[in-house]
This record gives C-alpha cells, structure tokens and sequence, in this order.
C-alpha cells in the first residue's frame, strides 16, 4: 500500500480549502530587532518583522542573552532528563519563585510551553475535582480547548466574554458541584480583555474555581509585568494563572501558578509535566533575566503601547480596517484567505515586511486578517513604511477599505 496518498490527498485538502501554510525562512539579528534577513528563494535578503510574539524584543535583550550564554557555558545544554529521572536543575527553582512572586502565588511550576501547560495542567487540576463541571470561553485558545477535552469532564461553553451567559450556566449548575471556569486575559487575535474582576464576582458567588490564560499580557501589563489581572487588582482572586515564557519574555517554556497544594498536586499527577525532559538551565536563567527586568523596568511596555497606538492611528487615517482593539495587537481585516495569502506575499517579496497571514481555523472563515505586533523597537520610519506599503497592496488586491460603521468608532 501507498501510505503517502493519504497524507498527499490531506495535504491537497488543505489546498483546496485554501489554508495550506508555509512559513518564510527567517534568521534573525541579535540587537537590530525588529529586522533580519529572509532566505528568499532568489538569495539573502533584509525584511522587517511586524508579527513576531516576541512582542517587547526581550529575545535579544543583552541581558536575557548575557544570561543564557553564562548559564550553557557553567551547566551545559541539556536538562539531562525529567525531573523524575535527573532531578531539578537549579535556575528551574529559581525561575520558579521568579514567577509565583511575579504572580503573588504560593508557588509556580514550569513546563515545556504554555500549549503544554494548558494541555497537561487542566485536565489534572479537572481530574483531581470530583465530578467537576468546566465552563470554557467560547474563543479560548486550541491548549485549553485540548486540555477540557482531555479531562474527559463535560463541558459547557460560554458566549465569548458574555457574563450574563457565565452566569445562566452557573446558576443552573449543582452549588455543590467543584466547578472551574476557565478563559483568557487578552485574546491575541482580536485583541480583546476578559472581564477578570466581572468573572471572579461570578465564580465567588457561585463557588467556582477560576482559571486565566494570560500567555499574551504576561510581561506587558501590570506595574511589574503580572498581565491584565495585575493591572486590573484581580492576580489574587484568580485561582491559577497560566503564562507562557515564549512570547514577551522572549524563551520558551511555559507555566502554572496557585497554591502550594494544587501546585503539588500537579507536579506529582500531570503526564505532561511528569515523562517530558525538563528545560535546560540556559533556557530557565534567560527567563529569569527577563522577567526580573521586566519586573522593574516599565520602558518596554510603555514603548510599546505608545508604538501600537502610533500604528493603529496611521493604518486608521490611510483607510486601512483596522479592527477595534484595546491592547497591543493590530489585526486589520481582509475577510478573504487567498488575498490575505497574497497580501503577505507582495509585502515579503515587494516591500521587505514581513506578516503572516491569518486564515481559517486560526481565525473564522471570512475573518482572514493580517495580525501586526508593534515593538517597542518599530520607529516613526518604519510605521509610515508600513503604512505605505499596505496601501499599495491593498489597491492592487482592491481590498475592502475601512467600512463606514468602523470609521464612526
Ligand atoms: N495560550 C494561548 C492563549 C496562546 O495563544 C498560546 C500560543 O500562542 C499558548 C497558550 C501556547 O503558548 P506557547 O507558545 O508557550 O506554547
């Protein structure tokens, strides 16, 4: 038998259906973010960056880099094995207190991303609560959607960031049933805040457990980079909060914070946490390092926000259709999944700008957007650059230009 007709006929599907990705080869430059250069099929060439979810450029921070090479060059690589099997090694410990004082948790543990935490961590927390009953956000990200499913629990779904609907269904349920609410602080692809303090009066009133996805507002929000339940005073009244160290703190890994008990609960019955090699050292004291500088320095994020801002007001006065949004991320709409393919293609190949496009099952169909990420490193040149190259394309493609009932915004 041809096995590999299956996977051609699968992969022809996904052509057909228009949603078939593929990814530019990027290398980049350490201290020029956000540029770097683009193995094009034609050669070398520079390109800008304007989707990376290294979103305060801490990937190339001196220190945070200073920090991994020291740490490789005295521990070495590799973790050497699971916790179980090699022990923990020590810059995990102290990344590990790093983020349950970053979060004013008991304690804090670390797995290999934040998809695996979510994956690993919900259906362990699910398990360990008899008979638990999950209510989920509507948009909640693919790990969390995963890790419901995994519990093997039931489920009920409630309307994205719908409070009334949280609460029919919470009223509906056994009070004496263990309940866990589960959701996102900044939902990265509109760009939209839960309401935290909203859903914590909700889950008190009706005695449920709560748990925050902040993967996308850890190291952003908040005095010392705690997220959007930082900055909204809500850190202590969410039960466990999930972060990632990937995206603003510019490693990799990912993690759970709460109580002492539920945190060692987790540590001893998660399979994803319990037969996965441990991050290496390197990878664990580079994330410290940023997450200590983010702690006590507010220049990233206030760069930030004001380059988000910047490059919201421009893509709005040239007429692009920016899609609302309240934090740093700037999706702008396209609604067609070739063009949104092709629009990244003319940008890449004609104007050096790189942006992945945002189609189906990311995004709803018809929603196909371009998702730009400012950096505190994208200046006034750059942005106008932008700004010009986006108009052109969107010209040439004869995109929809900003409707009328969002200019009215
Ligand atoms: N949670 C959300 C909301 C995400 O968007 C993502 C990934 O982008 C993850 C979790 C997974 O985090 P990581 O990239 O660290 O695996």
């Amino acid at each position: 038998m041809d096995y590999n007709v299956f996977f051609a006929s699968a992969l022809d599907k996904l052509r057909d259906e228009r949603r078939y990705r593929v990814f530019a080869d990027l290398e980049r430059i350490a201290g020029r973010f956000p540029h770097a250069h683009w193995h094009a099929p034609q050669g070398k060439r520079d390109v800008v960056i304007w989707c990376s979810n290294d979103y305060l450029g801490m990937a190339q921070h001196p220190k945070v880099v200073g920090a991994m090479v020291d740490a490789a060059a005295r521990m070495g690589t590799g973790a050497g094995g699971t916790r179980n099997i090699a022990g923990t090694n020590h810059p995990l410990i102290e990344l590990e207190h790093e983020l349950a004082d970053l979060h004013g948790k008991e304690a804090a543990l670390v797995f290999t991303s934040g998809y695996v935490s979510n994956q690993t961590g919900i259906p362990t927390i699910a398990k360990l609560l008899p008979n638990c009953l999950l209510l989920s956000d509507a948009l909640n990200h693919n790990s969390m959607i995963e890790g419901v499913r995994q519990s093997g629990c039931e489920k009920q779904i409630w309307r994205h960031n719908d409070i009334g609907h949280l609460e029919e269904l919470l009223k509906a349920a056994d009070p004496a049933r263990p309940k866990l609410v589960l959701f996102e602080s900044l939902y990265s692809m509109d760009g939209d805040v839960a309401p935290v303090n909203a859903i914590c009066d909700l889950a008190e009133r009706y005695g449920a457990m709560t748990y925050c996805d902040e993967v996308h507002a850890v190291g952003m929000y908040g005095r010392r980079g705690g997220g959007i339940c930082e900055r909204d005073n809500a850190m202590h009244r969410v039960d466990v909060l999930e972060g990632t160290l990937a995206k603003a703190f510019g490693c990799l890994g990912g993690y759970i914070t709460g109580s002492a008990a539920l945190i060692d609960a987790v540590r001893s019955y998660a399979p994803g946490f319990i037969f996965t090699t441990a991050l290496p050292p390197a990878i664990c004291a580079a994330a410290t390092a940023a997450i200590r500088h983010l702690k006590t320095s507010s220049w990233e994020r206030e760069r930030q926000q004001d380059r988000a801002a910047r490059v919201k007001a421009v893509l709005n006065a040239a007429g692009l259709p920016v899609m609302p949004s309240t934090t740093h991320i700037v999706p702008v709409l396209v609604g067609d999944p070739e063009k949104c393919k092709a629009a990244c293609d003319m940008l890449l190949e004609e104007h050096g700008i790189y942006i992945q496009p945002i189609n189906y099952p990311t995004v709803p169909r018809g929603m196909e957007r371009l998702r730009i990420t400012p950096s505190p490193y994208h200046d006034d040149a750059l942005i106008d650059t932008l700004a010009a190259a986006l108009v052109e394309v969107w010209d040439r493609l004869a995109l929809p230009t900003r409707p009328q009932a969002m200019a009215a915004e």
